[in-house]
Order: C-alpha cells, then sequence, then structure tokens
C-alpha cells in the first residue's frame, strides 16, 4: 500500500535557467535539481526541499511548490539573486548539451541548516551539488536514515573526486550517467564500474543513459547482484531534456518512500518498479519546458504510462 505522507528529504539547487533546444526557448524558467526532483516526488511522497533562493524569487514558484504539498520549511530566502544556469541542446541531438553560463548568486555561500524534523526524516535525496555540502547534510542528520541516496556531475567528479568518493561510502543508492561513472571509476565496463561502486558501501547503483533509459546494479542480502535494464519511454515530440534526470531520481525515491521500507528490505521488486516510476516521471518532464508538463500530471496519467510501459516491455 502506498503512503503519500511518508517524507523524503531533498537538499539541491532551485533555479532560473534559460534554456534553447530545437523547439523553442524559456528564459529565467523555474528550474534546479531539487525543484524537478521534489516535484515529482511530491505524486508519490511528501518531500521536503532544504535550498536556498535570492529575494528575486517569485511567489507563484513558492505557492505551486505549496500547491504540491511541498515543504518549504528548509528553504532560506537570502537577499540577492536565485542561482541561475543556461543550458542549449544540439538540435539535432538532444543528449548533447553545453552550459553557456552559470551563476552562482545566492548559491555561493549556502550553508544548509536542518532542524529536528528535517532531521528525523526517513529519507534523505543528495541531489547533485558540492559533494562537501551533501556531506555536511548527511553529517547533520546524525543517526543515518532509513535510506540515503546521491546523486552527481562531471563537475565534482573532476574538481572534487576524494569528497565525493568518501560520500559514496555513506550511501545506499548512487546515480549517475554513463560518462560521470566511467570517469569515477575509471573502469569503461558499466556493469564492472556499477560493481565496483557497490564495493565502496552502497546497494544500488542507477546508470542513467539519457534517452536510451539506464541500467541499474544492486546487491542482494545473500550478495548476489541483481541487473535491470529499463528502457526510456518513448514520447514525440521530446520539447527540452532538462531535468529528466532529477525528475526520474523524484519518481524513483518517491515510490521507494511511499512503500515505507528501510534500505536492506527493500526488493529487487521495489526497486524494479522505483526505476519504472522514475521512468514515467522523466517523460512527462521532457514533453515541456521546465516543469511546465510535470506540476500538470494527475495520479491516472501516471498509472496510464506505468501500463504502457508494461505493454512496451512484456513479450508475452
Ligand atoms: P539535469 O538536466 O538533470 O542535468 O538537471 C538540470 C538542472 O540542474 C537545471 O535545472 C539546473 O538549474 C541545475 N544545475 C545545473 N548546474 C548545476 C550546478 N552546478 N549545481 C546545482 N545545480 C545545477
Amino acid at each position: 500500500m502506498l503512503n503519500k505522507n511518508n517524507k523524503i528529504l531533498v537538499v539541491g539547487s532551485v533555479a532560473y535557467d534559460s534554456v534553447e533546444t530545437h523547439a523553442g526557448k524559456r528564459v529565467d524558467a523555474l528550474g534546479g535539481s531539487a525543484s524537478y526532483f521534489a516535484l515529482s516526488a511530491s505524486y508519490f511522497a511528501r518531500p521536503t526541499i532544504v535550498a536556498v533562493i535570492g529575494d528575486d524569487f517569485e511567489q507563484s514558484h513558492i505557492e505551486l511548490m505549496e500547491s504540491r504539498n511541498i515543504d518549504l520549511s528548509g528553504l532560506q530566502i537570502e537577499h540577492g539573486d536565485t542561482f541561475r544556469w543556461a543550458g542549449k541542446y544540439d538540435p539535432n541531438n538532444l543528449n548533447y548539451r553545453e552550459t553557456i553560463d552559470t551563476q552562482l548568486n545566492v548559491f555561493a555561500e549556502f550553508k544548509p541548516i536542518l532542524d529536528e524534523k528535517h532531521k528525523s526524516t526517513d529519507v534523505f535525496f543528495l541531489a547533485n551539488i558540492q559533494p562537501d555540502l551533501q556531506m555536511d547534510v548527511l553529517n547533520q542528520a546524525g543517526e543515518k536514515p532509513k535510506i540515503v541516496a546521491m546523486d552527481s556531475m562531471n563537475l565534482w567528479i573532476e574538481n572534487n573526486k576524494e569528497d565525493l568518493l568518501q560520500l559514496i561510502h555513506k550511501v545506499d543508492i548512487v546515480f549517475l550517467d554513463e560518462t560521470e561513472l566511467r570517469q569515477l571509476t575509471g573502469i569503461k565496463d558499466l556493469i564492472e564500474a556499477s560493481k565496483s561502486i557497490i564495493g565502496m558501501g552502497p546497494r544500488v547503483v542507477i546508470i542513467k543513459k539519457g534517452e536510451h533509459g539506464l541500467l541499474m546494479n544492486s546487491i542482494d542480502t545473500d550478495n548476489s547482484f541483481s541487473l535491470f535494464a529499463c528502457p526510456a519511454l518513448p514520447v514525440d515530440p521530446v520539447i527540452d531534456p532538462t531535468g529528466a534526470g532529477d525528475s526520474f531520481a523524484g519518481g524513483f525515491m518517491g515510490y521507494l518512500t511511499s512503500v515505507g521500507k528501510g534500505i536492506t528490505e527493500i526488493s529487487v521488486q521495489d526497486l524494479r518498479k522505483a526505476a519504472v516510476y522514475g521512468t514515467i516521471m522523466g517523460s512527462f518532464t521532457v514533453q515541456g519546458f521546465s516543469i511546465e508538463q510535470l506540476k500538470l500530471v494527475s495520479i491516472e496519467q501516471i498509472e496510464k504510462r506505468y501500463n504502457e510501459f508494461i505493454n512496451l516491455t512484456t513479450v508475452s
């Protein structure tokens, strides 16, 4: 039985993004890893966002998040501008994008602060931010939450690899894309690379492959590995892939949160269902710029796509 009242805490970025794709462009649209994650997870559980915004942040975006039952008690408002990111996609291949601009603004001085209620949240998601901030949040929790998951990016693998490796030793689930996983481990074969991450302590590694879906490797209580391959759900047309990875993680972790188990009780089946729900949430995000489609989704649409996915991948 799913429980939408179970809580999940996410630390990450809340941003204004300027994005250009073959389908057009948006300037200063709501984005950021924590925004996509929390909106996506809100269809399965009650997310709390720990992040920072500037005093330019629009009230309508606060209201949107509150309308999705997202707890904003960990959202700090500082004097200055909200984090800005700008990216441009290759019109012929949406797997390639160029970061045109990153302005940290209030994010530069961000110090996550967790109150007692935040610290006792069962599930933590450390979205893509500086590894020492991710570690700081985990340390503030004190006792380890039931499940801790993390994401990262090439920037931190290049510049903060030691911090990142220390963090990986303390988490249960790692989300990385295939290039990042190879870069981090130095191992070309993705299965071997995922096993080397599992050797550091995590139980689950999710290897994101963009429009080609994902590979998930996990270790069971009897020490056997279980591999799962999950395609992306094809949608036509794709408008803007920004945030697909964070929306995937939001659906995946939101579903696991609703199941309510600790990391050692989670079954392979729970993980596979989570991967399918994550895939579905990513498929909604890419159908619009920013969170334009993600915010409109209904539970009925999610279940409809779940069934479409099963149809797409079942032989008989
Ligand atoms: P994704 O498409 O999953 O890589 O996520 C894109 C989101 O990440 C955008 O909404 C950006 O605002 C956010 N982002 C980009 N660069 C950074 C960064 N260095 N730290 C935190 N968030 C970022």
